[in-house]
């Protein structure tokens, strides 16, 4: 098995390897476990390599159990998120207080995220598909939706002094550096990491949110995750020179 090379001639069905010349990531995402589901397996890979990783979540997931209440579910999902991050080497994990399922698309929320990202300079900013469906078969949530928007958004008014001034009155000064916005969970990749070397962190870390799985499935939790993860990481395999991977469209500013 070869690794890809970025040839310059990549076919259109081909996905490029991720750009790597960058040190400073900021993954954006609504709820807890969203970059679970394939994200921080490329995620534990770039920690591995030293770059710096910090998750920010606009919700806690507090709608998410439909067997606990908002009030229980939301300190045990904040918990679940942040072992769940220190699986793949990441420390970092902010909480905004947007309400799980209703988070509405606007200035506010991209006020919030722009605010993060001049916060965390980072040079790639990681967020979850923003499209209306998954893989055109399933409806994606209004959160996701709204999320990944003001994300891609908010990686251009980071930059803006005059877009959001009373974040400059916070100390808070313009961050231009945002070089690319990946989008994880896309049926349009552009983009792709070897999945293999983060594949059993990958696991692992989506078994953190045990309160979560045990309520979704009644399937054996470490099962689920495993032939989850594991499965769309193969089906990317063909478009990535025959290696399992986890795809980004990535989009270059
Ligand atoms: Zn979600």
């Amino acid at each position: 098995m070869t690794e890809p090379q970025n040839t310059g001639t990549t076919a259109p069905d081909q996905l490029a390897p991720m750009p790597d010349d960058w040190q400073r990531a900021l993954a954006v995402v609504a709820h807890p476990d969203d970059l679970e589901y394939g994200c921080a397996g490329a995620i534990a890979s770039w920690t591995d390599a030293g770059r710096e990783v910090a998750y920010l979540l606009a919700t806690r997931g507090e709608a998410g159990i439909d067997t606990l209440a908002p009030a229980e579910a939301a300190p045990l999902r904040e918990r679940e998120q942040r072992a769940s991050a220190a699986v793949v080497g990441v420390d970092t994990v902010e909480f905004l207080d947007h309400k799980d399922g209703v988070i509405e698309y606007g200035t506010a929320l991209r006020r919030d995220i722009a605010a993060a990202i001049r916060k965390h300079r980072p040079d790639l900013v990681i967020t979850l598909n923003h499209q209306d469906t998954w893989g055109g078969v399933a409806w994606n949530t209004p959160d996701h939706v709204a999320v990944g928007r003001a994300t891609l958004d908010a990686a251009a008014d980071a930059g803006n002094r005059w877009i959001f001034p009373e974040l400059i009155e916070q100390g808070l000064e313009p961050w231009n550096g945002v070089r690319w916005v990946a989008v994880a969970g896309t049926d349009r990749p552009t983009h792709a990491v070897d999945a293999r070397p983060g594949l059993e962190r990958s696991v692992r870390s989506l078994l953190e949110h045990r309160a979560y799985l045990e309520a979704l499935t009644a399937e054996d939790p470490e099962k689920y995750c495993r032939s989850f993860l594991g499965g769309i990481a193969e089906q990317l395999a063909p478009r990535f020179g025959g290696v399992p991977a986890v795809a980004f469209q990535v989009f270059a500013r």
